[in-house]
């Protein structure tokens, strides 16, 4: 994920609690901040007051240091309460890493939209997809140095140790239909780019958006092409669904996101996210102009500092992301060079 400028954003509560802390950020909404072991260091989790108790809206990873906030909430702020069920936003770890673990031990429900809980599933069930020759095509063909090839053998794999699996059935998420959550009443929306079918919860009659990786203060969300689907177009997925949000989720709505700070100023937020993209295909076009550029020579184009292979893999799916974008609208065009490597010149 990448910082940059933006608009000026308003934060009703300018501090994160501290990790493992459980505090009131709307009426009957409780906001549970975990940490997480990498440079993004957190996630927030929300606890939705509901019928006879409080729904789940995503985990945490499975760690220990999650594990241990999880049991140390349960024996202190949410002592004597009932949880009712697990909502998944999507499959990435920090999101449904412990769905498992709480679903096991308090024999709860749980909802995702159908994408995102089989794609779960696939990923644990045919990892070794991951390693295979065609993964590694995706990132030889377009560019990569063989030696990073190499070393991204098998990247993603680490998802595995990261999540502690998901229950044999599960309620699916539907968008465009309504999910009531003790006295309120949320629409569900999906959308594509950052994974294949994020769900958001949207209450409008209290103007409260559960944006999830969707819409984030301040950063912004990875939008990359991964090797099992080489040829698809993210960004323009989540172009779209930010056009989508914009027209369906009030301006005033208070933002509930799963990192950085709930905020107020949806729009303008979007705004920021779509002109971010904008600049960098604007800079992939003017390499592209100059000369015909393979997508992992327009990796230190956009990214400047130096990045270990497990970064370049990172900074190339999102490379892939804009590229296809542009494919597909025309803006580049695609070739093979003699030496059998993809690379794109400006149409
Ligand atoms: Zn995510």
């Amino acid at each position: 994920m990448a910082q940059h400028q933006q608009s000026i954003l308003h934060f009703p509560h300018p501090e994160a609690p501290p990790n493992g802390a459980i505090v009131e950020v709307a009426p009957g909404v409780r906001w549970f901040r975990l940490a997480l072991p990498f440079a993004l260091n957190h996630i927030n989790v929300y606890l939705i007051e509901d019928d006879g108790g409080w729904a789940v809206l995503d985990t945490g990873i499975a760690d220990d240091v999650t594990r241990d906030a999880w049991e140390a909430a349960l024996a202190g702020p949410l002592a004597g309460t009932r949880l009712t069920r697990v909502i998944g936003t999507h499959f990435h770890p920090d999101h449904i890493g412990l769905v498992g673990w709480l679903v096991e031990r308090f024999g709860l429900p749980l909802a995702m939209s159908r994408t995102e809980y089989f794609f779960a599933q696939t990923l644990r069930t045919h990892a070794d997809a991951l390693r295979s020759p065609a993964h590694l095509a995706f990132y030889a063909d377009r560019g990569l140095a063989p030696e990073v090839v190499t070393a991204l053998r098998g990247h993603g794999l680490s998802y595995l140790g990261m999540v502690t699996g998901l229950p044999t059935t599960y309620t699916r998420l539907v968008a465009g239909n309504t999910l009531r959550i003790g006295g309120r009443e949320f629409m569900i929306h999906t959308g594509g780019g950052h994974a294949p079918e994020q769900v958001m919860l949207y209450c409008a009659a209290d103007r409260l958006f559960f944006a999830a990786d969707q819409v984030i203060a301040k950063i912004s969300p990875n939008v990359s092409v991964w090797p099992w689907e080489p040829a698809s177009d993210p960004l323009g997925e989540y172009l779209a669904s930010l056009a989508a949000l914009r027209e369906a989720i009030a301006d005033d709505a208070f933002v509930l996101s799963a990192h950085n700070l709930p905020f107020h100023g949806l729009h303008a937020r979007i705004g920021d996210l779509i002109a971010h993209h904008r600049d960098r295909c604007a800079v992939i076009a003017k390499a592209c102009r100059e000369a015909p550029h393979s997508a992992g020579e327009l990796v230190p184009v956009l990214f400047t500092r130096p990045l270990d292979a497990h970064q370049t893999g990172f900074a190339f799916g999102e490379v892939v992301a804009h590229v296809n974008f542009m494919i597909a609208h025309g803006d580049l065009l695609q070739r093979t060079g003699p030496d059998g490597l993809s690379r794109t010149v400006a149409a």
